[in-house]
């Protein structure tokens, strides 16, 4: 049904190739695991991971459970890490699909070991240490609770153990070296108890860019640059990388209204009666952020063209200044044949980050991939 729609999002392979090109260079010798959750930053999970396989990725990253089942039911067989907080209730599912576990206190070991000790399997965990994030987590401080009580549940596989980094982002990385600092402590604690980690990992994208062998560990875990972006706008200029996602749609309505008629939801915009405006089929239901309205712009035909009144659920209106015409492609970030409009743009004019916009377009936008 969908399939006729002009609204789409194009998702380049080849971008996508040369990108995670990039992360391994960055990465040298340590593995690399692939950030997909959320959809893949709004990509397709599934496309996505299969890409990820083939391109040789270590390991697979998800938030929650469930988007490391649908993994594991279209047949990935990479290690998938869920690296959100664990729901008690669901350990016995995380057994069943071979779910690597993210294990933040010592109850949840406790926990896991339990229901993996009642089926007699051994499971996989990575222990998530709270080195300054603060959402999940063994705060760095109380680390050694954790550790000690490992050498009494004999039905984990203790893989890896990790941390998330706040501001690898930031020109300033006093507060990053100051939470590898305290990842340092805690490895050392582990190190002196005996536990080997054959996976400590901590880089995400912000970290694989700025700190490169400092952060590294045996494993990193890049997520947008493996979409095409840097986290922060600033630090584009550090590596060559390729946006993946290229958002189009095309002019299903135009017109020419005279002077001082409104346009759309609540007349906020009003026609000086000299410019041609144009009508295209997205909206926020799609993902498109309703606080573009009367703030961003488009590329049609190759020219810049406002965003004018409110974005709708379905539709918003440009002002095509002296043409337009039924058919004509809109790029709204990424690019086409007639130029190309960096997703920045749109993320600067309303306060946002190519994550949320990326991640935020819905399920009723085609993802079409090509090499
Ligand atoms: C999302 C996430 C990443 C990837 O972050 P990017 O900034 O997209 O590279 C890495 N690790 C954890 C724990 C995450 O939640």
């Amino acid at each position: 049904m969908i399939d006729s729609r002009p609204t789409r999002a194009k998702i380049s392979l080849t971008a996508l190739e040369h990108n995670f090109r990039v992360a391994k260079r960055l990465a040298g010798s340590a593995r690399v695991m692939a950030i997909v959750k959320a959809e893949a930053y709004g990509h397709g999970l599934v496309c996505m991971a299969k890409e990820f396989s083939r391109l040789g990725a270590d390991y697979l990253g998800v938030s929650f459970l469930e988007e490391g089942i649908t993994l594991r039911e279209e047949g990935i067989t990479l290690p998938i890490l869920v690296m959100g907080g664990l729901v008690d209730e669901q350990i016995g599912r995380y057994l069943d699909f071979n779910l690597t576990i993210t294990v933040s206190s010592v109850w949840k070991a406790v926990h896991v070991d339990e229901v993996a000790g009642k089926r007699g399997v051994k499971a996989s965990i990575h222990l998530k240490i709270d080195t300054g994030m603060g959402r999940v987590g063994q705060n760095w401080e109380t680390s050694n609770v954790l550790l000690g009580s490992l050498s009494r549940l004999k039905n984990l596989r203790i893989e890896g153990i990790y941390t998330h980094f706040a501001s690898s982002d930031s020109d300033d990385l006093t507060f990053t070296r100051t939470q590898l600092e305290r990842f340092h402590n805690v490895l050392q604690s582990a190190h002196r108890l005996g536990i080997p980690f054959e996976l400590v990992h901590a880089a995400n994208s912000g970290a694989l860019v700025q700190l490169g062998e400092e952060a590294r560990f045996d494993m990193v875990r890049p997520g947008i640059l493996l979409y095409g972006y840097t986290p922060a706008e600033w630090l584009a200029e550090k590596v060559d990388l390729k946006p993946v996602m290229s958002l189009l749609t095309k002019a299903v309505f135009v017109k020419k209204p005279s002077a001082g008629t409104p346009i759309g939801y609540n007349s906020t915009w009003h026609s000086p009666g000299d410019r041609w405006i144009a009508t295209l089929p997205i909206g926020y239901g799609d993902g498109f952020p309703r606080r573009a309205g009367n703030r961003a712009s488009v590329l049609f035909g190759g020219r810049r063209c406002p965003i004018i009144g409110n974005v709708s659920m379905d539709q918003i209106t440009i002002d095509a200044g002296d043409e337009a015409w039924l058919g004509g492609e809109a790029l709204l970030w990424g690019q086409n044949s007639s130029g190309s409009l960096s997703i920045w743009e749109l993320a600067r004019s309303i306060d946002a980050i190519p994550y949320e916009l990326l991640c935020g377009l819905t399920g009723r936008v085609p993802r079409v991939y090509l090499v």
